[in-house]
């Protein structure tokens, strides 16, 4: 099942082509007094809202997925993991631009261990990433995302994908700098995740996919998960040694090599295969 947030906050199943408007879907939603738990209510309970939404779906009222404004298909992670220097070329290109890396982030993943994005740097691709720092080189990165369904805490390799709820198209933009990571890349608007949730039973194998960025016609990025150092298996477990992960949490599993600056007016063009394609346009803050 493909699930998205779209025009002002309308939750939609997609299929064929279309978004079919399941809002009434969230009267069956359990609604815990507060203090709530932490994690997003949605995903948590996706194994009930599945069939709820599903039913819903079929007559209910649709749009073209192109006339649809899509927000990010999690509305309330607890955190977004970054994964960094995941793919050997990314690394290559890294430490031979100092624009990119400082001494402090040389090495590959197992050396930098992963870092956190603050959530309110989350939108989907409709809302678009704002240059906040125009004088400050800005790159994308296009990285498979993968959403967490259920509490994973110091789980195996081998269960770690049975804690997925599903698998989406990540940008983690980043202020190239000497700071600490979790400081340049969690600027509002620079954690893109759209166009919608494939549900993790539509991807067989995460370690195996397409992905591809271009702008105006450019390739700048294109490769495959594969080329990836640590699995998403491996990278699930490992941050599940560290912390519990919760129905929400989103990672971003690294990006590979062509990553490169943007600027106002440009616009992304990501694809990830089994999963879809967006474009995520580029503004000058202000
Ligand atoms: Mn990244």
């Amino acid at each position: 099942m493909r699930i998205a947030w779209f025009d002002d906050h309308r939750l939609g199943v997609v299929r064929d082509g279309r978004v079919h408007d399941v809002t009434d879907a969230l009267a069956e939603l359990p609604m815990p007094d507060y203090p709530t738990e932490h994690g997003d209510l949605l995903i948590a309970h996706l194994d009930h809202m599945r069939p709820v939404m599903e039913t819903l779906s079929k007559g209910a009222r649709s749009k073209p997925i192109t006339e649809a404004r899509f927000l990010s298909p999690v509305a309330h992670p607890t955190k977004i993991i970054g994964t960094p220097a995941n793919y050997l070329k990314h690394v290559a290109e890294a430490e031979a631009d100092p624009e990119i890396i400082t001494a402090r982030f040389k090495g590959k993943v197992e050396e930098q261990g992963l870092f956190l994005k603050a959530i309110s740097s989350l939108v989907g691709p409709s809302q678009g990433v704002t240059l906040r720092f125009p004088d400050r080189r800005t790159d994308h990165e296009l990285e498979l995302g993968v959403v967490i369904g259920r509490v994973a805490n110091n789980v195996s390799g081998e269960e770690a994908l049975d804690y997925v709820a599903g698998y989406a198209i990540a940008l983690d933009m980043s202020v190239r700098g000497p700071e600490d990571r979790s400081f340049r890349k969690s600027v509002d608007s620079y954690s893109v995740l759209g166009p919608w949730l494939v549900t993790a039973d539509e991807i067989a194998d995460p370690d195996a996919l397409d992905l591809k960025l271009t702008i105006g016609g450019e390739t700048r990025q294109d490769s495959n998960t594969g080329h990836m150092i640590l699995s998403t298996r491996r990278q699930i477990a490992w941050a599940s040694s560290f912390y519990s992960l919760l129905p929400g949490d989103i990672i971003m599993t690294g990006t590979p090599e062509g990553v490169g600056p943007v600027k106002p007016g440009d616009v992304m063009h990501c694809a990830i295969e089994g999963i879809g394609e967006m474009d995520v346009p580029v503004r000058a803050a202000g």
